[in-house]
């Protein structure tokens, strides 16, 4: 059975406690990927500290040079994606498809961010004095912990770890406990890669000891955060005793609001796409379809269709459109939610079960599936459930709709499909979210600023060049200069 070590100050080490966990293959519980450490906060401690030393010269050496290590670890990467998709695979569950997507497009997002190193500007204004010249210059703020949770794995360790050695910072990062083999990836990369020993390190383990320790470190600057809305916030309550910078990219209950749209047929497949990748777990993921009453049977019967015809199975199966549930606890979640909106009066149009027989009985899986007749005071039209789980939410109107989508204290990204200009003006300047999508389905891309509102976000956007804003401070100089 492989057996994994933490990486540490250039080196690859056991954990202080010598106790390691089997991480196994959502798809078949029979097949354990391998076995990995349970840290200690002494581990933490230990990562922390050689980040701070290494800080001390990585944050001194030219962009440029920094950027030259990132362009190796690019390439190494470039040449791996593919082999690295397949352990996405095997170990997170999404189809092999998906989970190669995920490893290139973190080859798309590096290839952004290592410009980044050219663009680190700051401002100069003109004084009010002669003979001065002002500037603001950035500086990187220190060591970064950053915590990522399961659903990407690959790419939300890359978008954290990449922008903070770009900017100057050092990194310890600390992955999902169930995703950790993606994490251990990307560690040998920057092996090869041969950054100099303690800018990245890695330690794996539990996040209610590790994060604890890192939220609660003195010398970690800045703290890079995607998970639960309520670990996040956690997270700030800890940061706030050491004014340690947060960036938290959180939950959602994200909407799209159909209405007077002719094209119903393309709404409904950019709405199943956006709602049942990743098996609905994405932060992202539409959860709530609100339509306008008078196109409500045609959009539900369509959605219903589409979605009845995604295959579920192992992601390694190429006809997989769906594949398992991260984990059986996860499957419990969302069967409880499923339940409790059939015990409010919800109806299960589609799905509603977790799938048994066969190749099912290995692994977590669950059919898609699709609630009609729901109010949007039900849990369902409220909660995140993070799984393949639709609510459809009839209104009214439009103005009605709008008030719907913004009844929720999350604000991460929204969908529009409408053909009235003024209904999309109406909807950009009022949909309370960090991400509008107007007429396509809520996916990203690979340069543009990712972050959300309310209790989906805080702290500067990640991805495009909003994200320097959290690795770096302002400073501002005077300078007498005759
Ligand atoms: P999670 O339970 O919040 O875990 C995220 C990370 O935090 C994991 O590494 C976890 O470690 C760690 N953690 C757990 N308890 C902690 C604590 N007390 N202090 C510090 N860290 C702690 O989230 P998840 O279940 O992995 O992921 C699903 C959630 O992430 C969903 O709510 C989803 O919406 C959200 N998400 C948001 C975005 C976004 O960009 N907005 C993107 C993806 C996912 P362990 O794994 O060891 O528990
Ligand atoms: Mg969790």
């Amino acid at each position: 059975m492989a057996k994994f070590l933490n990486y540490i100050n250039g080196e690859w080490v056991a954990p202080s406690s010598d106790q390691y966990y089997d991480v196994i293959n959502p798809a078949d519980r029979s097949d354990v990927i391998g076995q990995f450490p349970l840290s200690s906060s002494q581990d933490t401690d230990k990562a922390v500290a050689c980040a701070h030393e290494a800080f001390q010269s990585w944050s001194k050496l030219l962009p440029s040079v920094r950027a030259d290590y990132i362009y190796k670890f690019i390439d190494l990467l470039a040449d791996e994606f593919e082999d690295i998709g397949h352990v996405l695979c095997r170990e997170q569950g999404k189809p092999l498809a998906e989970s190669i997507g995920e490893s290139s497009r973190a080859v798309k997002e590096c290839r952004y961010i290592v410009g980044e190193s050219t663009r680190l500007y700051g401002i100069s204004l003109p004084s009010e004095r002669p003979n001065v010249s002002n500037t603001i210059v950035r500086e990187p703020i220190g060591v970064i912990a950053a915590i990522t949770p399961w659903n990407f794995p690959f790419l939300t360790p890359i978008r954290k770890a990449i922008p903070a050695l770009i900017a100057g910072c050092t990194v310890v990062l600390k992955p999902a406990n169930i995703t950790p083999h993606c994490a251990v990836r990307l560690a040998m990369l920057f092996e090869k890669a041969e950054i100099p020993k303690g800018v990245f390190n890695l330690v794996m383990g539990k996040g209610s000891v590790l994060g604890e320790a890192l939220s609660n470190n003195p010398l970690v600057k800045g703290i890079t955060f995607t998970g639960s809305t309520g670990v996040g916030r956690q997270i700030n309550l800890s940061a706030a005793q050491h004014f340690t910078k947060v960036q938290l990219e959180m939950g959602g209950k994200n909407p799209a609001l159909v209405a007077d749209f002719n094209d119903l047929n393309f709404a409904a497949d950019q709405i199943i796409s956006a709602a049942f990748a990743n098996a609905g777990q994405r932060c992202t993921a539409i959860s709530r379809v609100i339509v306008k009453k008078d196109q409500a049977d045609a959009l539900e019967k369509l959605i219903v269709e589409k979605a009845g015809q995604m295959t579920v199975g192992p992601g390694m199966e190429p006809t997989s459109k769906i594949g398992p549930v991260v984990d059986d606890a996860a499957g419990d979640d969302i069967m409880g939610y499923i339940e409790r909106s059939k015990t409010e009066g919800a109806t299960v149009a589609l799905g509603g079960n977790r799938l048994t027989g066969g190749v099912y009985d290995n692994g977590y899986y669950i059919e898609p599936t699709v609630i009609t007749n729901v109010s949007p005071d039900m849990e369902i039209a409220k909660q995140e459930v993070f799984g393949p789980v639709l609510a459809i939410i009839r209104v009214d109107d439009f103005a009605q709709g709008l008030a719907v989508v913004n009844d929720t204290p999350y604000g991460l990204a929204s969908a529009v499909f409408t053909d009235i200009q003024a209904n999309i003006c109406d909807f950009m300047n009022t949909s309370q979210s960090g991400m509008v999508h107007i007429n396509h389905g809520t996916v990203s891309e690979s340069f543009m600023p990712f972050g959300g509102v309310k209790a989906s976000g805080l702290g500067a956007f990640s991805i495009g060049t909003t994200n320097k804003d959290f690795f770096t401070n302002y400073k501002v100089i005077y300078h007498q200069y005759k």
